[in-house]
C-alpha cells in the first residue's frame, strides 16, 4: 500500500466540516461578505513579498512546484519558468486578486475557504495540508471596523457553533514607525544582560525578524520576554488613542478579551490590531483563528495606492477538533431516510433499476443491492440504517408489486409498484 503523504488527512465524514462551511457562509452573508475563490497555485514571489523573506513560512515551509520541463511547457511560453508554489495562506492571494481585478468599490468584503500547504512538522492540529476559512475587508481604516470584524468571529464561535471553552487574545502593534521604533527598543533589551539567556533560535530570530522571538515556546525565553518592554507602551499619540478606542469598543460590545503583549503573529505584514482565538483544549497548537490589520500590503504587492485592511483565517481542522466532543448537540443536517431495493435474482435487476430510477426522480433516497443472498442483503440493509427494504422476487415481478419491509418493526406489506413512492413518502 502507498500511504497518504505525511501531514495530510483523509476526511471520510464531512458532515461537521460542511456544516461549518454552510454556517459561515450564512453568517458572513449577514455581515455583507461575498464568497470568492482564488487558485491553489500562486507565484512564489507573492509570498516572498507579502509575508517577508525571513518568516518561517517563506524560509522553510513553502511547497515549491518543480517547473515543468521546457518540452511540456511548449513553445508558447518560450521555456520561461515561473517559480510557483502551493499557497501557504490566503491573504496575499486575496490582495493579489483585489489588485489584478481592479476592484473599485470599497471596502471589498470577501471570504474564501480551501486547502493551504505548509511544510511544518506534523502533530495534533498541525498538518501540511490543512483548510482555512479566510475573511478579508480591504479598504477600511476604522477601528470600529476591527471591532465589528472581531465581534462577527466571536458571535460565530459562541452563538452559531455554541463554543465556550476559548479565549480571545489581542494586541496592538501600532503603525509602521511604531513597529520600527519598538524593534530597536526590543533589540536593545535583548542585547542587554537579560537577553544573554535566550535560546539559539531566538538569537537567530533577533537578527532576522526580531518580533518573532515572542513565538518561542521555550519557558526560559518566555520568562525573559515577560520582562521585555511592550509595544503598547511605545505607541505614537494617534495609535495610542486607537488602542484605547479598540479596547473601549470591545468592552461596549461585550466581547471578552485579554491583552497579550507578546502576541505579534508570525507574519511581517501586520500593523495595529492583531488577535487570536485560542482554546486550552487544543494543546500546544492552541490557536484556531488568527488575524489582524495590514495597512501596507496592497501597496507592497503592486496596488496603485495602499488600502488599510483587516483579515482573519479560521483553521478548520482545529475547529473540528474543538467541535468533536459536542458535535451531536449541533443542529447538523439529517440525511434523508434511506430505502434499499433487493432484487432476489438477476432476473429482477432491470425492474430494480427502473423502480430505483422512478423513486430517485422523486427525491426519495434509494440504494440497490445487486449482489448476495437474501440473508446477506437483509443484513447489509440493516447495517446501512435503511427505513424500508423493498424486496422484489419473481412473484412480485409477476404481480407488479413490491414486498416492503419496515426495518424497525419487521412488518411486511405487499404494495403495488405504482404506489410505492406514495407509501414511502408516508
Ligand atoms: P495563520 O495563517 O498562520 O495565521 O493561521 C491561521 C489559523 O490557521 C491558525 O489559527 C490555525 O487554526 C490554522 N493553521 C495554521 N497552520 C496550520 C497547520 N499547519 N495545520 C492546521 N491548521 C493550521
Amino acid at each position: 500500500m502507498i500511504p497518504r503523504v505525511k501531514g495530510t488527512q483523509d476526511f471520510l465524514d464531512l458532515t461537521v466540516f460542511n456544516f461549518v462551511i454552510d454556517e459561515i457562509k450564512k453568517h458572513l452573508t449577514t455581515y455583507h461578505f461575498s464568497e470568492i475563490k482564488t487558485p491553489i497555485l500562486e507565484s512564489v514571489d507573492l509570498f516572498k513579498r507579502s509575508l517577508g523573506l525571513y518568516t518561517q513560512v517563506v524560509s522553510k515551509e513553502m511547497f515549491l512546484i518543480h517547473p515543468p520541463t521546457p518540452f511540456a511547457l511548449g513553445s508558447a511560453e518560450g521555456g520561461k519558468k515561473e517559480a510557483i508554489c502551493l499557497r501557504p495562506e490566503a491573504t496575499a492571494p486575496t490582495v493579489r486578486a483585489f489588485i489584478e481585478n481592479n476592484i473599485q468599490l470599497l471596502p471589498w468584503k470577501v471570504f474564501s475557504y480551501g486547502p493551504m500547504f505548509r511544510y511544518e512538522r506534523p502533530q495534533k492540529g498541525r498538518y501540511r495540508q490543512f483548510h482555512q476559512i479566510n475573511i478579508e475587508v480591504i479598504g477600511s481604516d476604522s477601528i470600529a471596523q476591527d471591532v465589528q470584524f472581531i465581534k462577527m468571529l466571536d458571535r460565530f464561535f459562541h452563538e452559531t457553533l455554541k463554543m465556550n471553552n476559548y479565549a480571545l487574545l489581542i494586541n496592538f502593534l501600532g503603525c509602521f514607525d511604531d513597529r520600527k521604533a519598538y524593534e530597536l527598543l526590543l533589540k536593545d533589551f535583548l542585547e542587554g544582560p537579560k537577553g544573554q539567556h535566550i535560546c539559539v533560535q531566538c538569537h537567530d530570530r533577533k537578527e532576522r525578524n526580531i518580533m518573532r522571538v515572542f513565538d518561542c515556546k521555550n519557558p526560559q525565553c518566555q520568562e525573559i520576554y515577560r520582562q521585555a518592554p511592550t509595544i503598547v507602551d511605545q505607541l505614537c499619540a494617534d495609535c495610542a488613542a486607537e488602542w484605547q478606542q479598540l479596547q473601549d469598543l470591545l468592552r461596549l460590545l461585550s466581547i471578552s478579551h485579554a491583552h497579550r503583549p507578546t502576541l505579534v503573529r508570525g507574519l511581517d505584514y501586520y500593523h495595529k490590531t492583531v488577535f487570536e482565538f485560542v482554546s486550552p483544549q487544543l494543546g500546544a497548537q492552541d490557536a484556531f483563528c488568527g488575524g489582524g490589520r495590514y495597512n501596507q500590503l496592497v501597496g507592497q504587492l503592486g496596488g496603485k495606492e495602499d488600502q488599510s485592511s483587516i483579515g482573519a483565517a479560521i483553521g478548520i481542522e482545529r475547529l473540528l477538533l474543538l467541535l468533536e466532543p459536542f458535535k451531536d448537540q449541533l443542529p447538523l443536517p439529517q440525511p434523508p431516510a434511506l430505502h434499499v431495493i433487493l432484487p432476489l435474482s438477476t432476473g429482477q435487476h432491470t425492474l430494480a433499476l427502473l423502480l430505483a430510477d422512478t423513486l430517485q426522480a422523486q427525491d426519495i433516497c434509494i440504494d440497490v443491492l445487486f449482489e448476495g443472498s437474501i440473508k446477506s442483503m437483509m443484513r447489509k440493509t440493516n447495517k446501512m440504517g435503511a427505513a424500508f427494504a423493498l424486496i422484489i422476487g419473481q412473484s412480485e415481478q409477476d404481480t407488479k408489486t413490491v414486498m416492503v419491509k419496515n426495518m424497525v418493526t419487521g412488518e411486511e406489506k405487499r404494495v403495488a409498484q405504482t404506489e410505492v413512492a406514495d407509501y414511502l413518502k408516508g
